[in-house]
This record gives C-alpha cells, structure tokens and sequence, in this order.
C-alpha cells in the first residue's frame, strides 16, 4: 500500500496514536489517496491474526479503509474514540467478550451499524449478539465478498441516521439525543410526538397515508385509532407552526 509523503505504516501508526485519524494518510489499492470524505472506514475487531489479514486485504481492495483491533479492548477503545462508516466484530475475543464491546460501545450511543461474526450453529450467541445492537450477523468461516456485500447493505440502511441532525426548512431534529428545535429554540414534544414528527423528517417531501403513519406508530397487537393520528398531527402544528405539516385530504400528510 503506498502511503502519502508523511506517513507511516497504517496499522503501526493506529497503535502508537489511536486517537489520529488516519483517513488523510491512507492510499487506496491503486496508489491514488482517497479524499477524506470519500473514504469508507471500517473497524475489524478480530483476534485471529490470518482471518484478520484476509479479511483487511480483502476489504481494502474494494477500496475500504480498514482499521484493525486485535483484542475487545482494543476494538472497544477505538469504536469509542474515532468515527467509522461501519464495524466488523467478532464475538470470541481473548480479552473481553465481543457481546460487552458492542454493549459498551451502545451505551456512549455509537451508532455505526456493526456485523457480528459468530461461530457457525451458535444460535444463542446471534441472538445476545442481535439483542445488544448488532444489526447483522455472518457465520464462519465467511468468504470476504459476503461480507462486504453485507457491509454495503448496512452501510445503505444507516444512510439516514448518518447525520446526527435533520434539518427541514427552520425545524432541526436530532434523533439520536431526542432534540427538536425551531428557528433554534428548543421545543418540547411528547415521545409519541416525536415519532411522529421523526419519521416525517426521514422522508421529508413524501406524501406519508394515515395508515403508513398507524403502522410505524403502533405495535400490530395494539389497538389502533386514526383519530389519534389527527390529535397528534394538530399539537405538533401547534408547537412547531401550523403550516409544518400539510394535510392532502384523502391521500395523507407531508412536511411542508
Ligand atoms: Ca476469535
């Protein structure tokens, strides 16, 4: 891998200075630096050495920066302090287990998706792993171009979560710590309000039907009544301005 003038050996140079970014510094496969915004980074937590090498060798040539950690305690350090497009973690690890890494790293709510990687007919272990925040898992022994097939998907799926504030016309919000603004001034919404007002933000500009709505609102064994989503509607428009959100009689809802 040839590096820009100035740097040194990726991996050499994660260890000694984990807290640098390294993005600037790292050549793509052809030789040619990616640009900093374009680059895709991943965290490869694994303590097998080979399966480790392969699996960076094989992510970096589809032009991935791969950062490895070869210990929990490692993968937990780095999740936590550097940024990442996605994560790779395995979940038999020397030091710590791979469950309580992906739990931790929750709990400082890093929200990169991750891929877990189980032992193969270890149903428990997807499942621990699932319940914890993984959003996929593969089994080994797994080829590299599955995973980075699953890499992608992840990666497309998070797209929408990947700013931390959505912002339509003067209203902000922010997902992950529950924020609405309006022409910057903080407004309070019920939780359910929220959700509402969320959703509308993720797809901002579409024609969203009341049923759409119920469906995203209410878990399928709960009753459902549409007349709430006309109560819910009418107090957001009360607290974020009337003209937020338009009705299209008959068809449903948008941002305005
Ligand atoms: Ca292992």
């Amino acid at each position: 891998m040839k590096l820009a003038k100035g740097c040194i050996e990726a991996e050499y140079w994660l260890y000694a200075a984990p807290h640098h970014s390294l993005s600037a510094c790292i050549a793509g496969p052809a030789g040619f630096p990616y640009p900093r915004e374009r680059t895709i980074r991943i965290l490869l937590v694994e303590d097998d050495p080979e399966l480790a090498r392969r699996l960076s060798d094989g992510l970096r040539g589809e032009g991935y920066v791969v950062e490895h950690a070869a210990s929990g305690k490692m993968g937990l350090g780095l999740g936590r302090e550097e940024d990442f497009d996605a994560a790779i973690l395995d979940l038999g690890l020397p030091d710590m287990q791979g469950v309580e890494v992906l739990r931790q790293w929750r709990k400082l709510h890093r929200e990169m998706p991750v891929l877990i990687l189980t032992a193969r007919g270890s149903w428990t272990e997807k499942v621990e792993g699932l319940n914890a925040g993984a959003d996929d898992y593969i089994t080994k022994p797994s080829h590299v171009q599955e995973i980075a097939a699953r890499l992608r998907a992840l990666m497309r799926r998070s797209a929408g979560r990947g700013s931390p504030v959505l912002v339509h016309n003067d209203i902000e919000v922010s997902p992950v710590s529950g924020t609405v603004s309006v022409a910057g001034k903080p407004v309070d919404l019920t939780a359910q309000e929220f959700r509402i007002l969320n959703y509308f933000m993720h797809r901002h500009g579409r024609l969203i039907s009341q049923n759409e709505l119920i469906e995203h609102l209410y878990p399928l064994e709960e009753e459902r009544d549409p007349n709430t989503i006309e109560v819910y509607i009418a107090r957001l428009r009360k607290k974020l301005g009337r003209d937020v959100i338009k009705t299209q009689r008959g068809l449903g809802y948008r941002l305005g």
